[in-house]
C-alpha cells in the first residue's frame, strides 16, 4: 500500500514507468523484477567462436531484460544499473561455482566500450554494471574486484548489422591489454582469475577477442559472464534453445 503510494508519487514527480510492462511507478516493477529471477545458465552462441571459455548468462535478451539493457545503454537510465548488475553478478557466481572457484580472488574485466561511443553516451554502461556486480559479489562473500584492463587498439567498425564471420574479422586483434593494466592487476590482485563481462552476449565474437587479448599476456580467463544472451536458433526448423554444456 505504502509502496503503491510511493510509486504513484514517483510517477507524479518524474512520470516514470516500468521498462518491462509500462505500468506507472518504479522503473522496474516487482512483477517484472521477479520475472528475471531465473538461475543463470550456460549460453553457447551458434556457431561457437573456437576456443571460447564457457559463457554464462542470467536472462534471455528479450522482454524485460532487453528493455533494461537498452534503457541503460542507449537512454542512460542509470537507475537500471542495479537490476543489470544483479543479473551479471548471478551469472559470474554461477560460472565460479561451476568451475569450483568460489574461494579465490576473481577480477571482472568488462568488454571495453568503443572510444567514440562513450563520450557520446556520457557513460560506459558495461563498466558501470561490471563494477556493480563486483560490489554485489563482495557482499555475498566473494573476493571480487572489477578492473578495466582492455582497450580497443583503433577504430573498429560498428558491429551491428554484421554476421558472425564479419564480426570476427572486424574484431580480430582489435583489443589489447596494456602494460599499465597488467601492473595495476599485479599490484591489486596478482593471483586473480579473470571473468570477461558484458551486458549482452550475441555472437560471442567480442567476448572471444577480449579473452584472447587477456590470455596473450599470460592471464587466465575462466569464463565469460553476461547479464543477458540472445537466443539462437540451432539448425533449420529446430526450436530456439540455449545450448547446454556437454
Ligand atoms: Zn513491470
Amino acid at each position: 500500500m505504502l509502496e503503491a503510494l510511493a510509486d504513484a508519487t514517483v510517477d507524479l514527480l518524474l512520470g516514470s514507468r516500468c521498462v518491462g510492462c509500462d505500468r506507472p511507478g518504479r522503473l522496474l516493477c516487482h512483477r517484472c523484477a521477479d520475472g528475471l529471477a531465473e538461475p543463470a545458465r550456460v549460453a553457447w552462441p551458434t556457431p561457437v567462436p573456437p576456443g571460447l571459455v564457457t559463457p554464462w548468462t542470467a536472462a534471455e535478451y528479450a522482454g524485460t531484460a532487453r528493455a533494461l539493457v537498452v534503457g541503460h545503454k542507449e537512454r542512460a537510465m542509470h537507475a537500471l544499473r542495479g537490476p543489470l548488475a544483479r543479473l551479471l553478478a548471478r551469472s559470474v557466481a554461477a560460472a565460479l561455482e561451476d568451475a569450483g572457484l568460489t574461494a579465490g580472488p576473481v577480477v571482472l574485466v568488462p568488454v571495453p566500450s568503443r572510444r567514440a561511443t562513450v563520450p557520446a553516451r556520457g557513460h560506459d554502461p558495461t563498466w558501470t554494471i561490471t563494477r556493480g556486480a563486483a560490489h554485489l559479489l563482495r557482499h555475498a562473500a566473494y573476493d571480487a574486484n572489477a578492473l578495466r584492463m582492455l582497450h580497443f587498439r583503433a577504430r573498429v567498425a560498428d558491429q551491428s548489422g554484421l554476421d558472425a564471420a564479419a564480426r570476427a574479422a572486424n574484431l580480430a586483434d582489435s583489443l589489447c591489454c596494456p602494460a599499465s593494466s597488467l601492473r595495476r592487476l599485479a599490484r591489486r590482485r596478482p593471483e586473480a582469475l579473470l571473468v570477461v563481462c558484458d551486458d549482452v552476449l550475441t555472437t560471442g565474437a567480442t567476448a572471444r577477442e577480449a579473452q584472447r587479448a587477456l590470455e596473450a599476456t599470460g592471464l587466465r580467463v575462466v569464463a565469460v559472464a553476461t547479464a543477458a544472451a540472445t537466443r539462437k536458433r540451432v539448425g533449420s526448423g529446430a526450436g530456439p534453445a540455449f545450448r547446454g554444456e556437454g
